[in-house]
């Protein structure tokens, strides 16, 4: 598939990428997650047997990447904001490539302000969940400690959690994780879905800033995002932290343009594509 040929010019869903890493604690690269992204797409299928759904029939188009500035994340923060905020007022989905996972913060205060009973389902290997990071408050580590103070503790829910602090780990331990019992909880409210790439084994996706072994297979996360997405009400997602410069072979790139597929397809034959 190419991800810009299947797309259509006035898609509902609307793709953008956020290439931002300054807030990297351990190796950068980020910012070139989502042009590997599209690139991976050109080699594969259109059509997932899986779902048996072909992005030809899906109705989302690729705005391209944000101009975003180096080094101070609160411009950026706010530039992704803005654009999150414009889509979601046209009734359409922001779904935003990463970039360092603090970008999501951006996409996700956009959608409480349209949404304001937003729930987030935010699949990671880290809970992210810092107070702060060396002091910085806006950081990869941080990013849904923050969501959490916008949210409240019933709103916000994590699955593939096996990396924090023995703080974090007191506020994990009071998220619910599992997939089913989450939909369950959310029920019809609006959802925003949040997936760090690093939650798949290092095995499957060495490209990325903050490897953790112990991780989920391909299949594992894939069925746990169609599962979520053909159930809940999403009304807006992103995928991040793909360094794609960490692994020479180039496979990171081609599950995640993968993951990204089963996404717009799940997004498609779920609730949101109905409406
Ligand atoms: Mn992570
Ligand atoms: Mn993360």
């Amino acid at each position: 598939m190419s991800m810009y040929m299947s797309s259509k010019a006035e898609g509902r869903i609307c793709l953008f990428g956020a290439p931002f890493d300054s807030t990297a604690s351990f190796r950068p690269g980020a910012r070139f997650g989502p042009a590997a992204i599209r690139e991976a797409s050109y080699g594969l299928e259109t059509f997932s047997p899986v779902q048996s759904a072909d992005l030809d029939d899906c109705p989302y188009m690729d705005m391209g990447d944000l101009e975003l500035p180096f080094g101070d994340p609160v411009p950026a923060l706010d530039m992704v904001e803005k654009t999150a905020c414009e889509i979601l007022a046209k009734g359409r989905i922001p779904f935003m490539l990463g970039g360092e996972h603090l970008m999501s913060l951006g996409a996700i205060r956009a959608a409480m302000k349209i949404h304001p009973g937003l729930t987030v389902v935010h699949i990671d290997a880290h809970a992210d969940l810092r107070e702060d990071y060396l002091g910085a408050r806006l950081s990869h580590a941080t990013v849904m400690r923050r969501v959490f103070e916008l949210t409240g503790p019933d709103s916000l829910f994590q699955i593939g959690v096996r990396s924090c602090t023995r703080e974090e780990h007191a506020l994990v331990n009071e998220l619910d994780t599992l997939p089913e019992r989450i939909a369950l909880k959310i029920g019809e409210r609006p959802c925003y879905l949040s997936c760090d790439l690093d939650v798949l084994d290092p095995s499957v996706l060495p490209g990325t800033g903050t490897p953790e072994p112990g991780g989920l297979m391909f299949g594992e996360l894939s069925s746990i995002l169609v599962s979520v997405m053909t159930r809940l009400n999403i009304i807006g997602l992103d995928v991040v932290e793909l360094a794609p410069q960490l692994d020479p072979s180039g496979v990171s790139g081609v599950a995640a343009a993968k993951i990204v597929r089963e996404c717009l397809l799940a997004l498609y034959r779920g609730p949101a594509g109905s409406r």
